[in-house]
């Protein structure tokens, strides 16, 4: 398969969709990123790494460090984590408030904004310097130590951040945050914040098509069951209120971010990372999602 090609395809194809999305700018630090970027990174299972366009570039993870944190939740709490958060897709936007109330605080899934806040929440409970291992567990995953937080962008969302501090004292009305709200809401917003490029995120996400074992150190991190799990989370929940129509068009687990990124896996196969700015309406970025449903369609592989 000649992967340089189909990328290459792919990434002229996609420039006609610029200029369709609207940079997230809720998070006014985010509203400042160019607009007219793509970059997508192929890592497969076997090592080799395919770059195209703005794959060296550090853009946001935002919401795809939710993956990260579950998967951290998960390998040391194991399954008591599914007592305080669902594995439902929600069908509601990434940061609504309404199935909360009736769902009595337990969120829908762990990939929603209040989902996340109640992982956060754990790993708060769990480590003296929550912010610190989440970072370490970021740069074993990648293979790099060149990950940080943007504390611009982490300031910037503290600000503006009004529906995370509405879910997060919510939850803890319902008893479902252990900590205080403003410290987990501080570790969940400098989560978001962290950087990383279309290469070193393809990366981080090798430890998925790898059934749970990094490839780098050859360290398991997740059991197979519990890799079998977090990838079904993806594929039903990664995309919010488009999980449907990411699975229909795409058909591989992933997560998307406002940042613009999208990371996705083929089980067994490889990884892979694409980023560029402008979203559509619910969040998720327009060239990464067309990029995507044509490297399924063009290469003939994906979970269906
Ligand atoms: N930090 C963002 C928020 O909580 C993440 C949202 C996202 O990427 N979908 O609003």
């Amino acid at each position: 398969m000649d992967y340089s090609q189909i990328i290459s395809e792919i990434t002229s194809n996609v420039a006609s969709l610029y200029g369709q999305g609207k940079v997230a700018d809720y998070i006014p630090e985010l509203g400042k990123v160019a607009p007219r970027q793509f970059g997508f990174c192929l890592h497969l299972n076997n090592g080799e790494v395919f770059v195209h366009g703005d794959s060296e570039v550090k853009f946001s993870i935002q919401s795809i460090s939710k993956v990260f944190t579950l998967s951290l939740a998960f390998s040391l709490l194991g399954e008591d984590i599914w007592k305080r958060v669902g594995v439902e897709p929600s069908g509601t936007a990434f940061n609504s408030l309404m199935q909360l109330e009736y769902e009595k605080g337990i969120p829908r899934n762990p990939l929603i904004n209040a989902g996340a806040l109640v992982i956060t929440d754990m790993l708060v409970s769990n480590f003296q310097d929550p912010k610190t291992e989440i970072l370490q567990f970021l740069r074993q995953l990648s293979g790099t130590q060149n990950i940080q937080y943007n504390e611009t962008i982490a300031a910037s969302e503290r600000k503006t951040g009004y529906r995370n501090f509405a879910l997060g004292y919510f939850l803890k009305s319902f008893g479902n945050l252990q900590n205080d709200v403003e410290q987990v809401l501080d570790v969940y917003f400098h989560q978001c914040s962290v950087e990383m490029t279309c290469r070193e995120l393809a990366s981080a996400m090798q430890v998925f098509s790898h059934h749970g074992m990094e490839p780098f150190t050859g360290q398991r991190i997740l059991s197979m069951s519990q890799t079998k799990r977090l990838n079904a989370v993806m594929q039903t929940c990664g995309f919010y209120d488009e999980a449907g129509e990411f699975t229909f068009a795409v058909g591989l687990p992933g997560k998307s971010g406002v940042g613009g990124g999208i990371a996705a896996l083929l089980p067994g196969q490889y990884s892979l990372a694409v980023w560029s700015p402008e979203l559509n309406k619910k969040g998720n970025s327009v060239l990464g999602m067309k990029a995507l449903e044509l490297f399924t369609t063009l290469t003939g592989r994906s979970v269906f």
